[in-house]
């Protein structure tokens, strides 16, 4: 048998297969292959892109600090929101929206998008479909025309209509008022029903968007490698008494104070408090 095999062998892979050839082979198609197309995109938009983009910033740009080893005592956090409150007593979101529904709409269309940028569309758009039967009765095609400037518009109008649909056929033409239900809506995930239930219905949850996460982590008040993470953070370390407004002082102090690249640490209220290495007091 192995004197067979041999010879099997030998004819299989005679000796004259070039080996050159094959190398060839092995590199041109690397350096001359043309690059895959990128796949279709999906029809539907969820918050599942923002959280994976919010999660990328994180690893970049934040997580190399912990602040775990030097965590927040009560006392610190009391003061902290304490002066959050005395300079903005009613903080307010700045997503314009005239009831529950248009809050809802202008969350899911925010995904990806600056609150201003969502603004300048929704004025005129809400002005003729402030109710889920306004919105159908205006149709996708129309809606896509008046939130063309927001990116992923096309995607956005889609879910608009459908979550129109959805609240009409299961809820009565209403907004949802728990967390599943919302997050059953088209292009609705864990942030858009953490937003709706603070504004429209006063419930004590705290959306974390770009700004609360990375000022959560910088201060060192809820370090984590998720927005779910800092979430559940900020609600275990944040008093009730707060929590109200505690998701619009974080945002306002992200967006304005605790900014991205440059953060504005010679006039922030908490500079004694955070504990970001690289604050420049
Ligand atoms: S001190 Fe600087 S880094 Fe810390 S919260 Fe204030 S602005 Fe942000």
């Amino acid at each position: 048998m192995p004197k067979i095999t041999r010879r099997l062998r030998s004819k299989l892979s005679p000796k004259s297969e070039p080996a050159a050839p094959i190398r060839a082979k092995k590199v041109r198609p690397a350096a001359k292959s043309v690059p895959p197309r990128a796949p279709p995109k999906k029809a539907k938009v969820s918050e599942s892109k923002s959280k994976t983009s919010e999660s990328k910033i994180s690893k970049s740009k934040i997580s190399k600090f912990k602040a775990s080893a030097n965590p927040w005592t009560p006392a610190e956090v009391y003061e902290a929101f304490s002066r959050f409150r005395k300079a903005n007593p009613e903080p307010k979101g700045e997503l314009e929206h005239l009831n529950p529904y248009t809050l809802l709409v202008a969350v899911v269309l925010s995904a990806q998008a600056t609150d201003a940028g969502v603004n300048k569309a929704t004025r005129a758009l809400f002005q003729v479909a402030d109710t889920p039967q306004k919105m159908l009765a205006l149709g996708e095609d129309k809606v896509r025309d008046y939130i063309k400037t927001i990116g992923l518009y096309r995607n956005k109008a889609r879910n608009v209509i459908a979550l129109s649909e959805k609240l009409i056929a299961e809820f009565g033409g209403e907004v949802p008022r728990s967390r599943a239900e919302l997050e059953s809506l088209p292009g609705a995930g864990r942030k858009t029903a953490n937003v709706v239930l603070n504004m429209a219905f006063g419930e004590h949850t705290m959306a974390v968007d770009t700004h609360v996460f990375r000022v959560g982590n910088r201060t060192g008040l809820a370090p984590g490698d998720t927005p779910l993470e800092v979430e559940l953070g900020l609600e275990r370390v944040i008093p009730p008494e707060f929590m109200l407004h505690a998701h619009h002082w974080l945002i306002l102090h992200g967006r304005y104070t605790c900014l991205a690249r440059k953060p504005r640490c010679e006039v922030c209220l908490i500079n004694d408090l955070c504990r970001w290495p690289e604050k420049t007091v």
